[in-house]
């Protein structure tokens, strides 16, 4: 039986007093399982708030939208992993598609924030996907592999299982169009093979949680989940509000 993990992605949603009435109305509706892992990721802005809002919530887990790579220094505007990590982060999402296709982020800039993730206790969640031209143009799976792979490449072999990866299509990323669960299950299945060969284990690569995200919401998120090699979802919009976030994580 696999535990699915689900991320919340508030992005730049929710300010503290929001996401204090968010944590009060979800936390109302959902009470604790234990067969599942459940995350909230605020803006930085609110980390502090959702992590005071949700100190008797254990169950519950906190991750950072992004994080620098280096952990301190003169970079006006960015949050450090060490910061996070303090301000109550246990995970930080890493190459999430408006990162790489808003602000220029590269493949081997998510492989330094991997690193400096793991170096300061925080799973990094190494997000990869392909834009719906390099879909039509028959890259979708090569794209990928190649984010997998710079991704993880400043990571030892001993610090590989500690990551997640979520396969987000940038198509399906606020767009309202989900892939297919066939489309999420052959995608995972290339991941999970990359990684048993990276890994050079398939017991070792089944292990890492591999989560799709792209137009999650509580009516697909059932058929989504059921999909091979689906072991959770990266849902942005649909978790903004109480009651959808609530059922999905109830799936
Ligand atoms: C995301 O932000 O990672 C995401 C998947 O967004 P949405 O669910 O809105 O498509």
């Amino acid at each position: 039986m696999k535990r699915p993990v689900f991320v919340a992605n508030w992005k730049m949603n929710l300010g503290p007093t929001e996401a204090r009435a968010f944590i009060r109305k979800f936390t109302a509706r959902y009470k604790r399982r234990a067969n599942r892992t459940v995350v909230i990721v605020p803006s930085a802005a609110a980390l502090t708030t959702v992590a005071t809002a949700l100190a008797r919530r254990k169950d519950i887990i906190i991750g950072v939208q992004n994080i620098h790579a280096e952990s301190k220094g003169a970079f006006t505007g960015e949050t450090s992993a060490v910061m996070a990590r303090d301000a109550g982060a246990r995970l930080a999402l890493v190459g999430h598609s408006e990162r790489r296709h808003v602000f220029g982020e590269t493949d081997d800039a998510t492989a330094l924030k991997c690193a400096r993730a793991l170096e300061h206790s925080l799973t990094p969640v190494l997000c990869v996907g392909e834009t719906l031209k390099q879909r039509e143009a028959g890259e979708a799976e090569s794209t990928v592999l190649r984010q997998l792979r710079t991704g993880v490449s400043r990571l030892t072999t001993t610090q590989l299982p500690g990551i997640m990866i979520a396969y987000e299509p940038v198509w399906a990323i606020g767009t309202g169009r989900n892939a297919t669960p066939a489309d999420a299950a052959a995608m995972h299945g290339a991941i999970r093979a990359e990684l048993a060969q990276l890994m050079g284990s398939a017991k070792a690569a089944a292990a890492i949680a591999i989560l799709y995200g792209g137009s999650v919401n509580a009516d697909n998120a059932r058929g989504l989940l059921a999909a091979s090699d689906v072991d959770g979802l990266l849902v942005g919009g649909a978790s903004l509000d109480p009651v959808a976030w609530s059922a999905i994580v109830s799936t």
